[in-house]
């Protein structure tokens, strides 16, 4: 290890060389360097725009956040290029989701070299599968293709854990310890700030459930593409669908298609919902068809851009509640 790789916390920082090579030789060295290293931001990885967005509320003016799979973008057919190597070899701090979401990142992460600290954000959720739950017509070996390289099979660990509030604050002060463990100095700035923000997690969590409260059980059914609100699911009470877990194709059959059409209007589904990331076209046909009403877009594996609403990971969650609880409240006066 090099003197600058001891004596720097940052020492991929081209700056922080030359100030410490300026400073060299002064009685005030370790003083002066430690007020320095406080201003210079961290440089964090973060794999998808949901961490990017929670490692900036944490880190705040102290971090240098860059995300890899950025918004309305799809982290599970995710290719890195040599600028995502680059980045990662200047961080100092990766976060990643965990739970086999970012299939491609160890590749990546030794093609950069990188030896940095990694904060794994989803350590100590409760973990779901993806189970039987729904009922599956096909018969061929429990592999899904929504058409975006995003492939379940049954019995797998599902990845979203995210989408339910409870994790989201697990995953903040798991954000937290890790900013800490790399930057030591900063430690109660990165927890006041993940105090604050846990706080409005909670907030939201109990705004969501107090929304949902209208809606009585049996009327919670949506449609969505791909089997990402397990969690949400879970949490809120709330049954998705996902029309990948109904076909199994990529350009389902018009069977298939019939076959989803029948089930939205025998099991009184409130509204079809696309997302952020995938096409709508499946979903508008069977929304059409059924007579279901289109719900409109949720956000499931990414954030949508700075300009909407679900810029955020906050922002994101109270809209997907949104329209969830007005779809379903709307639905039941159609009844
Ligand atoms: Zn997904």
């Amino acid at each position: 290890m090099s003197l600058n790789k001891i004596l720097s916390p940052y020492p991929h920082s081209r700056r922080r060389r030359r100030w410490l090579g300026m400073a060299a030789g002064t009685v005030v060295l370790g003083a002066w360097s430690a007020r320095a290293v406080s201003r210079e931001p961290l440089p964090v990885v973060a794999t998808f725009s949901i961490l990017g967005d929670m490692v900036k509320e944490i880190g705040g003016e102290r971090v240098a956040v860059t995300t890899l799979v950025g918004s309305n973008a799809d982290a599970h057919g995710f290719e890195p290029t040599p600028r995502d190597a680059k980045a990662l070899r200047d961080a100092r701090v990766l976060v990643l989701n965990g739970l086999d979401f970012e299939a491609w990142l160890p590749r990546l992460t030794q093609a950069a070299g990188f030896e940095g600290q990694r904060v794994l954000a989803s350590e100590g959720v409760k973990v779901r599968y993806f189970s039987d739950a729904h009922e599956h017509d096909h018969d061929h070996d429990h592999e899904h293709d929504d058409g975006h390289g995003h492939a379940h099979a049954h019995g797998d660990v599902d990845p979203h854990a995210w989408q339910d509030l409870s994790n989201g604050m697990i995953y903040a002060r798991n954000i937290a310890a890790g900013l800490t463990r790399a930057d030591p100095r900063n430690a109660s700035y990165y927890e006041s700030r993940a105090a604050g923000y846990v706080a409005r997690m909670k907030a939201l969590d109990s705004e969501v459930r107090t929304a949902l409260a209208a809606i009585p059980p049996e009327n919670r059914r949506v449609i969505s593409s791909h089997d990402a609100f397990g969690y949400f699911g879970a949490a809120y009470g709330i049954e998705f669908i996902p029309i990948m877990g109904v076909s199994s194709q990529a350009e389902p059959s018009a069977r298939d298609v019939a076959r989803v059409v029948e089930r939205v209007r025998e099991t009184q589904v409130g509204g079809v919902f696309i997302e952020n990331m995938s096409s709508p076209a499946l979903a508008q046909q069977i929304a059409r068809e059924s007579g279901a009403i289109m719900g409109g877009t949720l956000y499931s594996d990414a954030l949508g851009p700075a300009d909407e609403p679900a810029s955020s990971y906050l922002g994101m969650f109270s809209w997907n509640a949104g329209r969830l609880v007005y779809v379903l409240k709307r639905s039941m006066q159609n009844q």
